[in-house]
């Protein structure tokens, strides 16, 4: 039966206490990890949010050191999960410490116990490292959230929003709220709606993150902003993708790309420090979009081992292999990669890379397994001379006893398949250090990218991203080649943030909504506020945001965001627990006039 906490006050969570406590008197409250009964002593952890303590239930006369018949037969009924507070004296363990526990030199002798809430048997054990399926955890969230790993994440977050309050606050930041019910401004993601009852057919769409608003702060005179905002997005389902997200946000006024660098990486060197212990050395290196593709075949390289791309266009153009002369003659190159060492790679394993470059769209992936003794194997040396297959080997640093890999395509196939399979190759072969973290800026992305499902130009970052001033003359010209003013941050090949300097010049804006296929009419309709606001002083104004998910996740070390989200959806936008989204009262449509049609 559950008892009242009247009159009992906690002193100390569970592992704030020490041998210095020894001797006092403290009220502890928890939940029971396990308990031993041992005869006439029980030994029960108890656990709060910090960790676990011994506590120590004594049958006896002596009242000082032992609970009484009635509260031992208490102590007697414990479950798991039962939640108790337990009066007591700090004692030193005699003989028996545990160094793997925090509190292992010490447990509390109760002479008081109150059962403040029963547990029935949880669905799986409240234990670190849990073997439970997540499905099942996910469903008792609230369970789950219990495990000691996952509440230091979930700690761990919060001391990470902590200290990005404390720097942005220092630095002159505001922190200003925008809203969440908003007009739908399609371009990117799809937008979740809200159906309007005030005035019915008409939606409010989530935002997929402030943009807009924080640019109008900015033309409002708030010259340095910031928000950690939810965002949403309805994309297609990927694995490691939640349809809310948080993203850290900012603006800042009167400043151009260098900025907006230096006081993000102040940012992230001082959150990093002070929350995991993590030095990062000051600059951050810095690598143009076209320098990232050309090393790494990525724009968001793991710069943490080697095997970079190599573009051996130049030395197979006229060599007898149709498909890296054919790829050449349709605008595309020929790159490779070494894995050094792995020349003597099973034929299996080549396979199972060839198949993975194909999920990449490589329609096959050439080989030359460089054998110890020098032999070449190679999946196409029959349609090469000795001295053409000679200068490729020489071009990769070929070495005995090494495995180049080459595609042959697009450039951004090629890239794509390339940058994919060196990260798949460093998997394998365990190259991927979790200690080490590697920071890098990636800058002078282009502005524009061809969708060739859209047929038309669509803005690669967003179109409010300002081109490079020394590309403008191209705009007009050879749009597909101007750069913009806009800058990742990557950490370890994951992109932790993005950012750009915005365009503040109407005609600037305008050209680029022309370039997109945006008409004028289309551009008022959904960004007319914008457009107007720039009609009455803008500054000169840039930004950036950090996925706050991804951030914790990679410092937390853990394998996915919903790790570090207390409640997280799962793949197909469902949450487990609560069962959302589901169906609601005809009454609740009626109100909102929308009808359900049935396909
Ligand atoms: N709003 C942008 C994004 O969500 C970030 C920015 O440009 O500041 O990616």
């Amino acid at each position: 039966m559950a008892e009242s906490m009247k009159g009992l006050k906690r002193t100390h969570r569970c592992t704030e206490l020490s041998a210095a406590n020894v001797g006092e008197e403290v009220t502890v409250m928890g939940w029971v990890q396990k308990n031993r009964n041992k005869g006439g002593i029980i030994f029960v952890d108890l656990r709060d949010r910090s960790g676990i303590l011994q506590i120590i239930f004594e049958q006896g006369a002596d009242l000082s050191r032992a609970v009484d018949a009635e509260n031992f037969a208490k102590a007697e009924t414990l479950r798991s999960e039962f939640v108790i507070a337990v009066v007591g004296k700090v004692e030193k363990r005699e003989g028996n410490t545990n160094t793997a526990m925090k509190t292992g030199d010490i447990e509390v002798r109760a002479t008081q116990l109150r059962i403040l809430s029963e547990s029935e048997t949880p669905p799986f054990p409240i234990e670190a490292d849990s073997k439970t399926k997540e499905e099942l955890r996910l469903k008792y969230r609230y369970l789950d959230l219990r495990r000691p790993d996952l509440q230091e994440k979930i700690m761990m977050r919060s001391r990470v929003a902590a200290k990005i309050r404390e720097f942005m606050t220092n630095e002159g930041f505001l922190e200003i709220e925008t809203p969440i019910l908003n007009k739908s401004t399609p371009e990117g993601a799809r937008d979740y709606l809200v159906p309007s009852r005030v005035h019915p057919g008409s939606f409010y769409a989530l935002p997929q993150s402030p943009q807009l608003f924080k640019q109008l702060l900015m033309c409002s005179g708030y010259d340095r902003y910031f928000q950690i905002a939810k965002c949403f997005r309805d994309e297609d389902l990927r694995a490691d993708r939640q349809p809310e997200f948080t993203q850290l946000d900012m603006e800042l006024s009167f400043v151009d790309i260098d900025d907006v660098i230096e006081v993000n990486e102040r940012l992230v060197q001082y959150v990093f420090k002070d929350t995991v212990g993590i030095d990062i050395q000051l600059p951050i290196q810095r690598m143009t979009w076209q320098e990232a593709m050309d090393r790494f075949g990525s724009d968001k390289p793991d710069t943490r081992f080697g095997m970079e791309l190599v573009n051996v266009s130049e030395v197979v153009k006229d060599c007898g292999f149709g498909v890296f002369t054919g790829a050449l003659e349709n605008g595309g190159s020929v790159r490779g990669i070494n894995a050094k060492g792995q020349g003597e790679m099973p034929r299996k394993k080549i396979d199972a890379l060839v198949e993975f470059a194909k999920g990449f769209g490589a329609k096959g992936l050439a080989y030359i397994a460089i054998q110890p003794d020098g032999t070449l194997k190679s999946s196409f040396a029959k349609f090469m001379t000795e001295d053409e297959m000679a200068s490729l080997v020489k071009a990769m640093d070929g070495e005995n006893g090494d495995l180049l890999l080459f595609a042959a395509d697009k450039n951004k196939i090629v890239w794509d398949v390339l940058g994919n399979l060196r990260l798949e190759i460093a998997r394998n072969l365990d190259l991927l250090d979790k200690d080490q973290y590697n920071f890098l800026w990636v800058t002078e992305f282009p502005l524009l990218e061809w969708s060739e499902e859209e047929n038309r130009y669509v803005a690669m970052h967003h179109p409010f991203t300002m081109p490079m001033e020394e590309d403008l003359e191209l705009l007009d010209t050879e749009p597909g080649k101007v750069r913009a003013k806009a800058y990742d941050i990557v950490l370890n090949g994951t992109e932790l943030g993005g950012g750009s300097v915005r365009i503040f010049q109407n005609h600037i804006q305008e050209k680029m909504f022309e370039i997109i296929g945006l008409s004028k009419e289309t551009a008022n309709e959904r960004f007319g506020f914008l457009l107007n606001a720039f009609k009455y002083g803008v500054p000169p104004h840039a930004g950036l945001a950090f996925g706050l998910d991804r951030m914790v996740m990679l410092m937390a070390k853990a394998d996915s965001i919903r790790e570090v989200i207390a409640f997280p959806k799962v793949k197909d936008a469902s949450c487990l627990m609560t069962d959302a989204p589901n169906v609601v009262d005809a009454v609740q449509l009626e109100e909102l006039g929308i009808a359900i049609v049935k396909n």
